[in-house]
């Protein structure tokens, strides 16, 4: 299917989530065919034009995008991002991968996504705010605390959630600080946000390590040094007593059998632009540090780096997805025969959103909770799903994205069957 003059060369993401739907189809047995045709499309997309004033006095047209794929759990729930190639097919792909995440984890959400086709780096602050706010008044008859509450996503940040917040309260007249999560604490943000991805997908890596056998100790290499990417290399550390061995971003990697400073990694990356120039290991590619000899591999940078081409060459045992869709399904078969353990981003990223939640109940409440507490509730949430999918996993002997796949749709399925189809 082909949607929303999409880029003839851009794989459609929005049929290989379809693909993934359908290798889970064999073991959802309950779940009638109508109903799982039902589950592949988004309820309604919003499609708009934002006109926006420029710096030099042009008017230049932004398209735009907000997909509502399911609500049968709770409100739709997903990013928006800002990114020149951003098309209706990715976010309606990505608002369906919304609601498997969300059903996943047990957060009482469906699914949305946003996006804008711009590029955020080419515009001035004041552009910004203009392209933002256009947007948060085009959907705000489309958002709400209870209907649709987006967030951060690609190229987003704190300041553009609370340039939407306040879009959205004057227009509506009051104060409803929970239509938006990801704001700044001030704005009624929450803490742990910053690192609650990488902190998510650690505890799910804790509990999966446990099972599969892999001790403290283990080495493990990261590809990607951004929000996600670098606060995975200090939890990692801390958290898992892993032995990073290998970190890279787009300037390209480094490898350092003896592991890396945190700090001075991060200080390379400021004054250099890449972890690349880290003085103390050897130069190596992206791709070599896929192909690492390491226990644990972590994508966290762009979305398709493990295919069909070099999957028969990965060595890793466990490979734990912080990127959103790192493994592609041809690779995900290989990887299997294999015996690689590969823990989906939909549950191992699912930090992020499950830590969103905890912001929407504290904006609700007016209740706000200390970082021990988002700790231990982040852990309760993340560890109890890495159990259901796991469960799933054994009693099919299916790969552990199938397995995640396997239990979101059932959930979703359920609460669209008891509710009933109607009009
Ligand atoms: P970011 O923009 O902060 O960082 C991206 C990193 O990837 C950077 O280090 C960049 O240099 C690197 N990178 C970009 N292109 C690359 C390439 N071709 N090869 C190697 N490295 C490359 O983004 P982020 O927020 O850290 O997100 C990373 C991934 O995690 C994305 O797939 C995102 O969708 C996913 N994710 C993020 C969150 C979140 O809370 N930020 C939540 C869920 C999923």
């Amino acid at each position: 299917m082909e949607v929303g003059g999409m880029c003839e060369h851009k794989v459609s993401l929005f049929e290989n989530v379809i693909k993934q739907m359908e290798v889970a189809r064999p073991y959802l047995p309950n779940v009638e065919d109508d109903l799982f045709e039902v589950l592949k499309y988004p309820k309604e997309t919003l499609i708009m034009h934002l006109s926006v004033r420029m710096d030099d006095g042009k008017v230049k047209v932004f398209s735009a995008y907000r997909s509502h794929h399911n609500n049968a759990l709770g409100p739709y729930k997903g990013g928006v991002r800002y990114h020149p190639q951003v098309t209706l097919d990715d976010v309606m792909a990505l608002s369906v991968l919304m609601t498997w995440k969300c059903a996943v984890v047990g957060l009482p959400y469906g699914g949305g996504k946003g996006g804008i086709a711009c590029n955020p780096k080419e515009m001035s602050q004041g552009e910004l705010e203009r392209l933002s706010r256009a947007y948060a008044l085009a959907v705000s008859r489309f958002v709400g605390v209870d209907y649709d509450i987006p967030a951060p996503d690609v190229n987003t940040n704190p300041q553009i959630m609370a340039w939407f917040l306040d879009t959205y309260e004057k227009v509506k007249g009051w104060s409803e600080p929970g239509v938006y999560t990801g704001k700044p604490m001030v704005l009624g943000g929450s803490e742990g946000r910053k690192d609650a991805t990488s902190r998510g997908g650690a505890y799910v890596t804790r509990e999966a390590m446990k099972v599969f056998g892999i001790k403290e100790g283990a080495t493990c290499a990261i590809q990607g040094f951004g929000n996600v990417g670098s606060f995975a290399h200090k939890l990692y550390k801390e958290l898992l007593g892993l032995k990073v061995i290998a970190v890279s971003d787009i300037g390209g990697g480094v490898y350092n059998p003896n592991g890396f400073d945190h700090d001075k990694l991060l200080k390379v990356l400021n004054e250099t632009g890449t972890v690349a120039n880290y003085p103390d290991g050897d130069k190596i590619s992206n791709e070599e540090l896929l192909e690492l000899n390491v226990d644990i591999l972590v994508p966290a940078a762009i979305e398709n780096v493990i295919t069909e081409e070099n999957a028969p060459r990965i060595k890793a045992k466990l490979i734990s997805e912080l990127a959103n869709g790192p493994v592609t399904p041809e690779a995900d078969k290989i990887l299997f025969d294999k015996g690689v353990i590969c823990l989906p981003d939909i549950l191992t990223n699912a930090g992020g959103v499950t830590v969103s939640y905890f912001e929407w109940i504290q904006n609700r409440t007016g209740h706000y909770w200390p970082i021990q507490k988002i700790y231990e509730e982040l852990d309760r949430m993340m560890t109890n799903a890495f159990l259901a999918v796991y469960e799933v996993h054994r009693k099919y002997n299916i790969d552990m994205r199938t397995a995640a796949y396997v239990l979101a749709i059932g959930k979703v399925a359920e609460a669209t069957k008891v509710r009933g189809i109607w009009p």
